[in-house]
């Protein structure tokens, strides 16, 4: 039985996930499940997958997490320390899908005892791929992405040569207000941002989403992962978000990968590479799609994809300063302290104060040196955000 573990399997992406091992019970043995406030779908889990362990990022959430798996024989933990502790336990495959930076160390912890990673959270590649990609190879660990973007490039990859690569486009929705007059942005709610047209996601990423730093992520994702020059890396909007990313190659051709938007199938891939398998996701129905559409971004509604830019042509620490700012801003605009416009200017604006700071090089980069910079950079955003 292959050991494998579920670090935010109560988000989105966990439930999925949780979704295809139930389909094969005899073939998985759950090492850990991890979740932070929804404690009876953490527990309700941990019980239908016999998990060994079940960890809320909460501390204060251990009583009832204890209450709810009592005579189970399920361990119950809390906190950060717990979350590194679990996901170093023996583990064949984990499935990285915190969401946010707190994704960072967990996924780190597997890496260091030879799982794949499965890395649905990419802000560890943003925050730290140089450590994250340095630390899977002294491991021999294997990371495999679950983005839908970077699992179609990746699939895309199979059999080709890197070098032979000329242009990587991944698709945007464009999310919730794609089609809004540019005038209505800044008083956009954040219950507006939180709808999706196309995909079924967690909060923060949906709102993402509608502002492209989702996007912006991504793209610095697939600079980290396929370690082309960031001048390759195309986005395009495609409303309908069937084709999930295209690469192109030094003799014309371009590969495009196709699917419904069903996060299942990226984690389904990642789950049984280097083999496919049957997954259960609709097949498509060519001839009954009317028409696939696409455009060049507007980079005066979506900064954020200008801000991916000036990222990744600093490098180093940048990308750590960059989604924690974001996260930061993501934070106060849900809390309602800031409009939906102003999370990229305080995003900029913290890049800018910081740029002497994360100057620090890829040689130099550790979970510490990561983790110091996110946290100045939060802090950063939070006073700029006190002076709007
Ligand atoms: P979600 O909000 O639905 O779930 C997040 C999970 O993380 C939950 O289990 C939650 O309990 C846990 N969590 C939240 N804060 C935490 C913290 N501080 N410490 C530990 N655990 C914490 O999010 P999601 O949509 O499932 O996304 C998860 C990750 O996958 C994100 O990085 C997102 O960008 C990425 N992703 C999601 C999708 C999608 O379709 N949902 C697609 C591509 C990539
Ligand atoms: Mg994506």
């Amino acid at each position: 039985m292959r050991r494998v573990s579920i670090f935010g399997s109560t988000g989105s992406i966990g439930q999925n996930t949780i979704d295809l091992i139930k389909r094969a019970p005899n073939e998985y043995q759950v090492v850990a499940l991890s979740g932070a406030q929804n404690i009876a779908r953490l527990a309700r889990d941990a019980k239908d997958l016999r998990a060994e362990v079940a960890i809320t990022a909460d501390p204060t959430r251990l009583g009832d997490l204890r209450a709810a798996l009592a005579g189970s024989g399920i361990e119950a933990c809390a906190g950060a320390q717990a979350l590194d502790d679990a996901a170093s336990r023996p583990t064949d495959w984990v499935m990285s899908a915190i969401v946010g930076a707190a994704g960072l160390a967990p996924g780190l912890k597997a890496l260091e005892q030879g799982a794949s990673l499965a890395l649905a959270n990419k802000e560890s590649m943003v925050c730290a791929g140089a450590l994250v990609k340095a630390t899977a190879q002294k491991h021999s660990a294997r990371i495999l992405p679950v983005d839908s973007e970077h699992s179609a490039v990746f699939q895309a990859l199979i059999g080709e040569d890197i070098k032979a690569v000329e242009r990587i486009i991944i698709t945007a929705s464009g999310g919730a207000f794609r089609d809004w007059p540019m005038e209505k942005l800044a008083s956009a709610t954040p219950a507006q941002a939180a709808t999706h047209p196309n995909w079924d996601m967690g909060q923060r990423i949906t709102i993402d989403s509608a502002s492209m730093f989702n996007k912006a992520l991504e793209v610095i994702e697939t600079r980290e992962f396929f370690e082309v020059d960031p001048a390759i890396i195309e986005v395009l909007v495609h409303p309908q978000s069937m084709i999930h990313a295209l690469v192109g190659f030094n003799d014309g051709a371009l590969m495009a990968h196709v699917g419904p938007p069903d996060m299942r199938h990226a984690i389904g891939f990642a789950l049984h590479w280097p083999e496919r398998r049957k997954l259960p996701v609709e097949r498509l129905d060519l001839a009954a799609l009317s028409h696939l559409t696409f455009r060049d971004p507007d980079e005066t509604r979506w900064p954020a994809l200008r801000l991916a830019r000036a990222v990744m042509a600093e490098g180093g620490h940048t990308g750590a300063v960059f989604n924690a700012a974001k996260e930061r801003a993501l934070d106060h605009f849900i809390a309602g302290r800031i409009g939906f416009m102003q999370m990229a200017e305080v995003v900029e604006e913290a890049l800018t104060q910081l740029s002497a700071k994360s100057s620090l090089t890829n040689a130099e980069m550790t979970l510490d040196s990561v983790l110091a910079i996110d946290h100045l950079a939060r802090n950063t955003a939070d006073a700029i955000i006190a002076k709007l």
